[in-house]
């Protein structure tokens, strides 16, 4: 299957400020695509692009297999910033506006309230909305005209913990009903709980893109001592599935595959004539290789 979204070797500047450099990655069809990264890595600058809103200083993308773009355009809701819904009106007359400006959804407004639970709230004003339904009929109004694909920048943000569960919630449900949709994110929490896949942005540059479970996947590691370290570190080099083997504070750190389970070390370990006088597991958080990944 062709990817719903190719981007190739894609750079901008602003000035002096290379924003983004030589990004490339594919976005699957019926995923929920995640571009992860602190602020200031390039993700607004890359949605700006690709929604033709930015021109890019080089590379190119295109949408369903190269469809022309005005064309891909009118498949794909957006919401980059939170549109300025009126207080007073309700959020039915409110989306009226939405289709209006879009010039298209005008005969979409209900079916839309259904698809993002506001239907039973269609005739109460926008002010009496909480957090998290002001959120969701903005989402609402990306989905006028019924895109294939709903891109969001930080959909979460400002939202109370109420507020960011409905949000997700609304998020897997519209991808559940064949919605392709890609995200910006600064919350490794909120990639991690709502994408399937995932391209990591630093400083602008692709560190790493594919599947969440790949990509972010912990690696454990397990920390050994013995009364002979040199022996230790020279036995557990022959040994296969230990990736890494580090000395730090006369503790040897084993980066290990993650089917190496640490009573098979020690079982090795007596094999060698050695005897461990420490074996601890370690889980390494994926917030820490986040932040080792992204050096932040
Ligand atoms: P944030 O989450 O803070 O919005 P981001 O990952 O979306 O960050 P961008 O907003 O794309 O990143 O910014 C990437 C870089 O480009 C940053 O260094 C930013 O300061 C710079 N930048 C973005 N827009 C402009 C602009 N219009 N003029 C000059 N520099 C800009």
């Amino acid at each position: 299957m062709s990817p719903i979204l190719s981007i190739q070797q894609i750079s901008k500047s602003y000035g002096p400020i290379q924003a983004l450099k030589d990004v490339s990655f594919d976005v699957p069809e019926g995923c929920v695509f995640g571009i992860l990264g602190p602020n200031g890595s390039g993700k607004t600058t890359l949605l700006g692009i690709v929604l033709d809103v930015l021109l890019a200083n080089a590379g190119s993308y295109s949408w369903f297999g190269g469809m022309e773009h005005s064309e891909a355009r009118r498949k794909i809701g957006a919401l980059l910033e939170t549109p300025n819904f009126y207080h007073y009106l309700s959020a039915f007359n409110n989306l009226e506006i939405s289709a209006a400006i879009k010039q298209m959804g005008m005969d979409d407004r209900l079916r839309v309230l259904r698809q993002v639970g506001l239907f039973e709230r269609k005739d109460s004003k926008f002010q009496t909305f909480s957090l998290g339904m002001k959120q969701r009929l903005a989402i609402g109004a990306a989905l006028l005209g019924n895109p294939k694909i709903l891109v969001l920048d930080e959909p979460t943000n400002g939202l109370d913990p109420a507020g960011i569960a409905e949000i997700r919630d609304l998020i897997r449900k519209l991808n559940k009903e064949g919605i392709t949709i890609i995200i910006a994110s600064h919350l490794l929490d909120e990639i991690e709980k709502v994408c399937t896949h995932v391209a990591i942005l630093k400083m602008g540059r692709l560190l790493l893109h594919g599947p969440v479970d790949e990509v972010l996947h912990s690696e454990d590691q397990v920390e050994v001592r013995a009364t002979d370290m040199e022996k230790l570190q020279q036995a557990l080099q022959m040994m296969s599935g230990i990736k890494k083997i580090k000395l730090v504070d006369n503790t040897l750190q084993l980066t290990c595959d993650t089917d190496i389970q640490p009573f098979q070390i020690n079982e090795f370990c007596i094999s060698k004539g050695i005897v461990l006088s420490h074996l601890l597991l370690k889980k390494k958080s994926l917030e820490t290789k986040f932040m080792e990944l992204t050096n932040n």
